[in-house]
């Protein structure tokens, strides 16, 4: 049975700035470019946040339709991802693009420390979220960062509270929250098939220098795997990425010496249980 592998490409992000690395897209315009690069490179989810001018986070939902405009117009096909967790603390706003209908939304389920701050997705918050998201037909990904977060998505599932089999995603490697640790990784792994069956696809996140990390178990272990500036801003210690694309590619050259395809996106949407249409903005397939 072939596997081919889905390379979603985290494009901004809410910290990293132009001082870490120009190549950051920032307006909607260098995200639009900047997405199309990677998408023409291999990446066929682009997950993504918006920014203010100055470079400060937004929620703002025009621009997260301009975004998605853009993107539909220059990379057909390809899957749009919103972050709902980019604003922690500013409540329900973290979920005023979902109207828009993406097709995929980041979902956090549950609390957990981040590098300075309490990263807060309190109950009602999440319930909410999870259920704007079966309102406007928008896939989660459940961001695991923690154990319990998967149990969490099995728990919700079962209740009818997302839309399809969950897409988790192991995120590894923010401070204070889940270190990179093979064990838990395998056990995650584990886990997913467990609740959610052998063939569940599932998807890994590094941040830092341990996106490659990262990027090289999902890939051999028959994940799906997410690279982008948004989690790491260097190829190597002393070099810069210089573009999305570049990360793209370094998990393209991973696929290949795992005998993985790279996903198109046809084989990305069926994977996921999408919509194939590739310019519907509304409605799923299945
Ligand atoms: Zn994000």
């Amino acid at each position: 049975m072939t596997n081919p592998c889905i390379i979603c490409v985290a494009i901004t992000g809410s910290l990293p700035t132009k001082a870490n690395n120009p190549a950051v897209p920032i307006s909607v315009s260098e995200q639009v470019d900047s997405t199309h690069e990677a998408f023409e490179a291999g990446a066929t989810i682009v997950h993504a946040h918006v920014r203010n001018d100055d470079e400060s986070p937004s929620s703002d939902p025009e621009k997260f339709a301009a975004l998605k405009e853009g993107i539909e117009k220059h990379c057909p096909g390809m899957i749009i991802q919103f972050s709902t967790g980019g604003r922690s603390g500013a409540g329900q706003t973290r979920g005023g693009m979902l109207p828009l209908s993406p097709d995929m939304a980041s979902l956090s389920v549950g609390s957990n420390n981040f590098p300075t701050r309490v990263y807060e997705n309190p109950p009602d918050l999440v319930d909410w979220l999870a259920s704007e998201m079966l309102t406007y037909s928008v896939k989660p990904e459940i961001e695991a960062f923690d154990l319990s977060h998967i149990l969490k998505a099995k728990d919700m599932a079962d209740k009818g509270q997302l839309v399809g089999t969950p897409y988790i995603q192991f995120v590894m490697g923010v401070k204070n929250a889940m270190p990179v640790d093979r064990d838990v990784f395998d056990y995650y792994i584990h886990t997913v098939r467990r609740l959610f069956g052998e063939d569940a696809p599932w998807c890994a996140a590094g941040i830092g220098a341990n996106q490659l990390k990262l990027n090289e178990w999902a890939i051999a272990a028959g994940g799906h795997a997410r690279t982008g500036l948004e989690d790491n801003v260097r190829l190597d210690r002393d070099t810069l990425a210089p573009s999305n694309a570049a990360l793209v590619r370094r998990a393209v050259e991973i696929c290949e010496r795992n005998d993985r395809s790279v996903a198109t996106w046809q084989e990305a949407r069926r994977i996921l249980g999408l919509r194939l249409s590739a310019n519907a903005s509304k409605g799923r397939a299945s």
